[in-house]
């Protein structure tokens, strides 16, 4: 028993690094105890990638995944985890003639964006360290749209485990609001009168409140959960290692980016020693990390409304995590690049993506599209560039139709879910209207 503790991996805050967790500890604090992200204390590494078990998704989360819950409570259960949590594929497609870009296709979830993932990763975790004596876990999530239809579906009939999503009303699109809602059972959905960020201080103020946290055990399935991010290297691993298999060179990967946690996951990976050359953050008009690049001054501002509203995030939290592994500016900007991209330019490259290309992109991959077209000619023909897709454009169709002029067909997966009938709670923005309604829930349903 003493040995298993000692070998266990921790995890350190990013603002005191003597506050540490193993990696069940720190799934379901979410948030360190000061208010920092958790990030490993140190590196295993895996140098080029050569050697080791890597076959399917699955099986590539398992090997990269284990040093960090060796010797803790999901050990023994770790391959029986990344089995269910990625039984969808993640391709790299090749793209145009050139032969040296491709697409990392990260819909083909059940919710079609890359939150799958992490969403359904931390799932079968928390599932798992639940005992039989566990009291019920309420499971809240802010959400701009797709971060909680991902968490819903990922939580969707867990025993013992109740989701409250919260989305501002009228501010999502359509299709993102039918994801939402189309839950029922353990999942309940509250349309806030309010926006985004008064979904976020609801949350906040829910885990402060000391009434809330003796009424039930809480916990939040945000991006800065390192139970989200871990999950999201394996699809770096495994989309570097068949870049190097085929053509023995790093893949250079375009991360469409808000709070910083896909790209995080790409650099992680580097870290760790896969074959991962630059990384490149592709942000909307939402600048604060491309302007921290150029100036040194980091400025975190009020989010501004743009096409990639999956992105609009104007102080990126996992930011933190970014500035803990390169401490001064010099390391930093040689570790990544940035640019902001415009809504018309979003839309021109939406167009241009169907029109030379074939592809349909949602406005968050058409981000990347247009940061790897801005790279000067030589940086694009000497590197493999990937594109990070991060959502099937039929999220985003109410925008996306118009400028291709056709219909974007609907993914099976959304089919089924698209015919579920909807429920939604409408609430105003304060605690007592939400404990109110999380109440009624209670005492519907067990
Ligand atoms: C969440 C999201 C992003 C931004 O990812 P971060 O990890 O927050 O940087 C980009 N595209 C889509 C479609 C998303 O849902």
């Amino acid at each position: 028993m003493s040995g298993a503790e000692l070998t266990e991996m921790r995890f350190k805050s990013t603002r005191d690094e003597t506050l540490t967790a193993g990696f069940g500890e720190a799934l379901e604090q979410g948030l360190a105890p000061d208010g920092g992200l958790y990030v490993p204390v140190e590196w295993p590494r895996f140098p080029g990638g050569a050697g080791g078990p890597w076959g399917s998704l699955a099986e590539t989360g398992t090997h990269l995944l284990a040093p960090f819950v060796e010797g803790g409570p999901l050990a023994q259960s770790l391959s029986a985890i990344t089995t269910e949590a990625f039984d969808f594929p993640a391709p790299v497609v090749p793209l145009g003639t050139n032969g040296r870009l491709a697409v990392l296709e990260l819909f083909h979830g059940p919710t079609a964006a890359f939150k799958d993932f992490g969403a359904r990763f931390l799932a079968a975790c928390l599932a798992r360290l639940r005992g039989p004596s566990s009291r019920p876990l309420t499971v809240l999530v802010a959400t701009s749209g797709d971060t909680g239809a991902a968490v819903a579906a990922a939580f969707h009939d867990r025993p013992g485990i109740q989701v409250a999503v919260l989305f501002p009303k009228g501010l999502v699109s359509p299709t993102q609001e039918r994801q939402l809602t189309c839950w029922g059972g353990n999942v309940r959905s509250f349309a806030v009168r309010g926006t985004f960020d008064d979904c976020q201080r609801l949350v906040k103020q829910a885990f402060l409140d000391r009434q809330w946290r003796r009424e039930r055990a809480l916990s939040s399935a945000n991006s800065i959960n390192l139970g989200r991010l871990l999950p999201q290297i394996v699809y770096y691993a495994a989309a570097s290692l068949s870049v190097w298999r085929l053509h023995g060179e790093r893949a250079c990967f375009i991360v469409p980016s808000g709070n910083l946690g896909n790209a995080v996951a790409c650099i992680w990976a580097r870290e760790l020693g896969l074959p991962i050359g630059n990384v490149v953050l592709a942000h909307n008009a939402n600048r604060t990390v491309p302007d921290f690049l150029e100036t040194g001054d980091w400025r975190p501002r009020a989010s501004v409304a743009t096409l990639a509203s999956a992105m609009d995030v104007g102080n990126p939290s996992n930011m933190e995590r970014l500035r803990t592994l390169y401490p001064d500016l010099t390391e930093i900007r040689s570790a990544v690049s940035a640019c902001t991209v415009g809504d018309e330019a979003i839309r021109a490259r939406i167009r241009a993506g169907y029109r030379e290309l074939g592809q349909i992109w949602c406005p968050h991959t058409a981000t990347a599209a247009e940061a790897y077209a801005r790279l000067p000619r030589e940086r694009r023909e000497s590197g493999r560039w990937v594109l990070v897709s991060t959502a099937h454009p039929v999220k985003f169709r109410e925008i996306v139709e118009p400028l291709i002029g056709r219909r974007v067909p609907l993914p099976q997966s959304l089919t089924e879910l698209f015919a579920r009938p909807t429920a939604s709670t409408e609430i105003e923005a304060d605690l007592a209207s939400l404990r109110n309604a999380l109440r009624q829930h209670g005492t519907e349903d067990h």
